[in-house]
């Protein structure tokens, strides 16, 4: 297929803006650089108020949100989290280096993420939290997820590190758990660098207390500051999870670009579309399972092959082209880490075998439509398809 695409297509950019050095250099004026400081309060205020979240917390990195989100369920031998496999190594860890169990669950073959019916077999009164993924943008099956987990007593905890402005069954994605964990990490659609957020949906306020003494490398530095005690002390087990304010500063620009920033991945989802939906029609690959009824944000493009050893040879071709298309996530349960955790590849079959069928296709703000076209028609040619 002829194109006029500039090659390399890189895999993904980092978006940036235009406004960062103009928040960055305020925050040189006021020599107020290590957190939560004015910027970080901004940026929590912008999300609390466009995502509706009664608290949300700043930090480093969504693997802190993750992390502060164990921390708080005080999770004890003998209890168990579940999550689906097929995410990134941060999910596990953040439980993992609690006295609790992980037990990994199968994943939707089309959406590629926690499969409820799996959820439901493995839920047990050692059940503690359940994690969904919410994945490339698109929802889990929340409202299923959700009254599993309620019937179970256990926790809902969002890992929405790839959802930021994604909503499904009428609420944006992180504020359905009692916690949300976000990311502001530089492959997201927004990013500062490194980022994260937790979001608490919840009014308890005895938790909110104790989330933002972990939060402060667990003191209560924060009563100190607004007068409530003398000296602060170490009251909680808790890290440093906050972030910087250059971060914060970094991020607002970012945010206050969220709406350009997502219609120009639309247009690039779109364009996907369009192209590959005859490719889907021919039963060639599966497109990801979008419901009008949600709003995605467009954070990834995937498709899925039939055979394992189509995804590979697309791959390959189109690296032999400078086209950078990624493969999914390597299932945690089967890597060296999950099978120290006792797992073994053939506990998730289905997982074990989507998981090498998956291939993300480049999608970054610097792309043209004329790119999306070009890495189509060249998918399209090394599968060879023709219309
Ligand atoms: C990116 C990502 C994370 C980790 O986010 P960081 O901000 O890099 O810590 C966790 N889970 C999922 C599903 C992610 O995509």
């Amino acid at each position: 297929m002829d194109s006029s695409a500039a090659t390399p297509i890189r895999f993904s950019i980092p978006y940036v803006s235009g406004n960062e050095l103009r928040y960055l250099e305020q925050v040189l004026a006021s020599r107020n650089f290590a957190g939560n400081g004015p910027f970080t309060q901004r940026v929590q205020s912008w999300l609390e108020t466009r995502f509706e979240v009664q608290r949300v917390l700043l930090t480093h990195s969504c693997t802190a949100a993750l992390e502060m989100s164990a921390l708080l369920l005080d999770l004890e031998p003998g209890d168990e989290v579940i999550m689906p496999s097929y995410t990134f190594c941060s999910t596990a860890s953040a439980f993992a280096r609690t006295p609790a169990r992980i037990v990994f669950c199968e994943i939707d073959e089309r959406s590629l993420m926690m499969d409820p019916d799996d959820l439901e077999r493995r839920l047990s009164p050692r059940t503690r939290a359940v994690v969904p993924v919410h994945y490339a943008g698109l929802a889990a099956d929340l409202p299923r997820i959700a009254e599993l987990t309620s019937q179970a007593c256990a926790v809902l905890v969002e890992d929405a590190a790839q959802g930021l402005d994604a909503a499904a069954f009428g609420r944006p994605l992180g504020t359905t758990g009692l916690f949300g964990c976000l990311s502001f990490h530089e492959t997201k659609n927004l990013h500062a660098g490194l980022g994260g957020a937790l979001f608490l949906n919840t009014d308890d306020d005895a938790l909110l207390n104790r989330a933002t003494q972990v939060w402060e490398r667990g003191t209560n530095r924060q009563a100190q500051l607004r007068g409530l005690v003398d000296k602060y002390t170490w009251t909680e087990l808790g890290s440093s999870f906050y972030p910087s304010e250059l971060q914060a500063a970094f991020l607002l620009a970012q945010l206050e670009s969220l709406d350009e920033n997502r219609a120009a991945r639309q247009a690039l989802h779109e364009a996907y579309l369009e192209a590959l939906t005859p490719l889907a029609d021919a039963g060639m690959l599966a497109l990801p399972p979008y419901e009008a009824s949600h709003r995605i944000n467009y954070h990834a493009f995937y498709v899925v092959f039939p055979k394992v050893a189509q995804c590979e040879h697309v791959r390959l071709a189109l690296k032999h082209e400078d086209i950078a298309a990624y493969i999914g996530y390597v299932p945690l349960h089967s890597s060296p880490m999950g099978r120290k955790l006792g797992w073994k590849a053939d506990d998730l079959p289905i997982t074990e075998d989507v998981a090498q069928r998956v291939l993300r296709l480049p999608m970054h703000n610097e792309m043209s439509a004329e790119d999306v076209l070009h890495v189509a028609g060249r998918l399209t040619a090394h599968l060879g398809y023709e219309p």
